[in-house]
Parts: C-alpha cells; structure tokens; sequence
C-alpha cells in the first residue's frame, strides 16, 4: 500500500485525550511506511456552538462571514493534531484548503469541491510528512473562504483520496462500521461486512448520517475505495463500501433508515387543470426549497385534487409563504401542514429481485399500528412518511420483520 486518508470525525476528536489517540492510530500505520493524509472534522458540539455564535450576533448574519467562523472548527483540531503527533516525534504539518488550495464553487454555507491541488500535498508526503487537512473547508475560486456544508468532511476525504489516487480512504468514526439501522436507536442494528456504494448512497440520503451522501456520491463516480471503522476500536474490520457487482446478496433487505427533519404539506381543493403542478412546485423551486415525496389525488369528480409533497422542516416557514401567495394565482380550499413527520425507509439490492417486499414492509406497520402518510419508491428503497412518535417503533419492527435483528 503507498497513500492513505485517514479521516477522524468530531467525537473522535471531541477532546485532548482523544485527539492524543488519534496521534496514536496515526503513529502505529506511519511504522509501516506508508504516505498519510488526515483529514479531520472540528471538535464534537464546536460546529454548532459557533453557528450558535452567529445567530446570536445577527438573524441575518452574511454567509461570507459564517463560511469563516465555522471552518475555524477543522483548523483547530488540524494544528492539535499536528502538534500532538510532532510531540509524539512523527514528522507532521497541517496545510488548511487555501495553502493546498482545495477549490469549490456555489454558494456559501453549501459549496461544491472542485479541485484538490495533490501536488502540493504530495511535497510533503514525498519528504516523509503526514499532512493534516482541515475538513468542510475550502476557498473559492474568488479567493473567499467557503465551507462544504454539514457533515462535509466525509466529502473533503474522498476528494483528497481521489486527488492523490490513495489506495483507500478510511472514516474513522465513533461507530465500529455502518450498521443495518442506527444503533443508538437499535439494540438489536448489525455491522455490514460490505455495502454496495448504491446502498450505503440510499441510506446516507434518507437520513443515516454515518457518511455524508455526497461524499458517497464522489467516491462511487470516482471508484474511491472507502472502509468505515471506530476510532475507539481501530484494530476490527469495520464496513466496506464497493460497488455491487462484489456483493452476494443473502437478505433482501441491507438495512433501515429514518429522517428526523421532514414536513408535509398539503393544499386540498386544487382546480385539476394542466399546469397546476408546475404552478406550485416552480416558486418553491425558485427559492432553493428542495421538494422530497409528492403524492397527487385525483377527487371523484375529476374537478378538484389534494396535492402533497414533503419539504426540509426548516424550509416549512418559507414554503408555507410561498404557498400562501400563490392564494393569488391558484384556486385551492385550504392549506394543511404537519412539521412532526419522518421518513422511515428499507433499502436492499435484493429487493430488485423479490417480489412483495412493499406489501411485507406496510402489513408490518399496520400490525403495529402506524398510519403510513405518504409512500415513495425506488429500485432499491421503499420510503414511508409516518407521524414522528411512531419513527422508533417503525424502525424496530422493519429492522426484526426483515431479518436484520
Ligand atoms: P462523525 O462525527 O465521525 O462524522 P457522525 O455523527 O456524523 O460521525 O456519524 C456517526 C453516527 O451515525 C453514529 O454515531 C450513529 O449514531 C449514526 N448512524 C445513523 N445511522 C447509522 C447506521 N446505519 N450505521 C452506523 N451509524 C449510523
Ligand atoms: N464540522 C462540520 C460539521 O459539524 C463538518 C464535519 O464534521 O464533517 O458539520
Ligand atoms: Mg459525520
């Protein structure tokens, strides 16, 4: 093996005795001569504490600013890092992303990586440093600092294991691998041997937060060869991400996941005329509010229809306005809306190839009880909308009913 990323989250890194044991990890895979890159998160809570900061400054506090208060987080914990493992006598330096430069575009708050100069890390590796990289952060092509939005260091570790071709790219986090469910909900949640990048993509997105879906997104257009392990447990085998072709799949289902951060809306009495659809969804789009499960009824009568479609539950506020000025254009009776909603899903490969996985998944929520609001399908995942007192209890009985416990 000749380059790795290593990359540490923030509990991983929450306080000096941890960040000391990371030095440790560091150390003992340096012994075996290879060239590594650390890419680590802020402190466990300092991420929030300093959007916390600037909301208390300001309710409209500029998002140039914000990019540079929360990336100061990773540059924190990259220079303790680095001055640990120098102590530890490992020769070490931190390079934040405007000295290598990591380059993003888009907007502040939610930038895009674009480019990872490897050159200027490959400097230091040559001369036998482990390098320390800040993660989330980044400097735009107009030379301002930009942050990659929550949970972005996954991202900015597989953009620098693509940029240097590392031979794999390991997340070390507080967890022993990726689980079939949240085990902090689950008692009964399993490690996964390996997951396929499609699999581990769907669950990331629909709310399992053990890897950023984006970073899983770049590593599977990028064949970027990812293994999430435990910091505290270093020495076990945690989960591989691969593509599926190196799967066999013995279960149908891989595993369950759950949003916390839905909300639905509901207009009642649309008039069902061509055009309608597009009228709603084109302002919300316009202002960035990302639309999740749409479903559309068709009343009785042909004349009239109830349209609804989930948001993000900070986005409720803004969308619930929006809809209410369409009032002007659009003939509908009433608005309805409900922020105490969640997205439970079950997602497998194998369900490609068995039939009545839908039918098994919804008999089990109704033998308990839980009114299903919206359904929404894929290949490989059903999603379902329930009320949020029923998330945990919806998680357990897919995660038993399917064989996962
Ligand atoms: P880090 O700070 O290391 O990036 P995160 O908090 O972002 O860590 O992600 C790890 C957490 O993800 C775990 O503590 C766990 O609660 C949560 N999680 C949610 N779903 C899963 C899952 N399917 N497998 C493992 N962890 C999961
Ligand atoms: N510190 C950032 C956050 O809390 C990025 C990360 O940890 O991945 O969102
Ligand atoms: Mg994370």
């Amino acid at each position: 093996m000749n380059t790795i990323v290593m990359k540490f989250g923030g509990t991983s890194v929450a306080n000096i005795d941890r960040i000391k044991n990371v030095a440790d990890i560091i150390k003992s895979k340096k012994k075996n001569s290879i060239k590594i890159v650390v890419v680590v998160s802020a402190m466990a809570g300092v991420t929030n504490d300093l959007c916390e900061k600037s909301k208390a400054i300001s309710k409209n506090f500029s998002n140039e600013e914000y990019d540079v208060l929360l990336s100061s987080g990773e540059q924190v914990t990259s220079a303790l890092l680095s001055g640990c493992l120098i102590d530890k006598g490992v020769k070490a330096r931190s390079m934040l992303a405007w000295q290598i430069p990591i380059v993003t575009e888009g907007q502040h708050k939610n930038s895009r990586i674009l480019s990872v100069n490897s050159k200027s890390i490959f400097k230091y590796l040559d001369e036998d440093y482990v390098v320390i990289v800040p993660g989330f952060q980044g400097i735009s092509e107009q030379m301002k600092i930009s942050t990659i939005g929550r949970g972005g260091s996954d991202a900015s570790a597989v953009a620098v294991a693509k940029a240097l071709n590392a031979d794999r790219c390991e997340i070390f986090t507080d967890v022993e691998g990726i689980f079939t469910t949240n085990p902090q909900i689950c008692n009964e949640a399993k490690k996964i041997e390996k997951i396929s990048y499609d699999e581990i993509l769907e669950m990331s997105s629909l709310g399992a937060k053990v890897m950023q879906s984006s970073s899983v997104q770049k590593a599977m257009m990028n064949n970027v060869e990812i293994f999430v392990k435990s910091t505290f447990s270093p020495e076990k085998s945690g989960t591989q991400i691969l593509s599926d072709d190196k799967i066999s799949y013995n279960k149908v289902i891989t595993g369950v996941a759950y949003t916390n951060d839905d909300a639905k809306i509901t207009l009642i009495g649309v008039k069902d005329k061509p055009g309608v659809a597009s009228a709603i969804f084109k302002p919300l789009n316009d202002q960035n509010i990302i639309i999740d499960m749409i479903v559309q009824n068709i009343s009785a009568d042909s004349k009239k229809t109830d349209v609804t479609f989930t948001v993000k539950r900070d986005d409720m506020p803004k969308a619930k306005n929006i809809i209410n000025e369409l009032k002007k254009n659009i003939d509908y009776d009433d608005l309805l809306t409900d922020a105490k909603v969640s997205k439970v899903s079950i997602v497998g490969a194998g369900m490609i190839t068995h039939p009545g996985v839908a039918y098994k998944m919804f008999d089990a929520l109704s033998s308990k009880n839980i009114n299903i609001l919206v359904i929404s399908t894929s290949e490989i995942r059903i999603s379902v909308l329930v009320n949020d007192k029923n998330v945990e209890l919806a998680v357990k009985t897919l995660h038993s009913v399917f064989e996962l416990d």
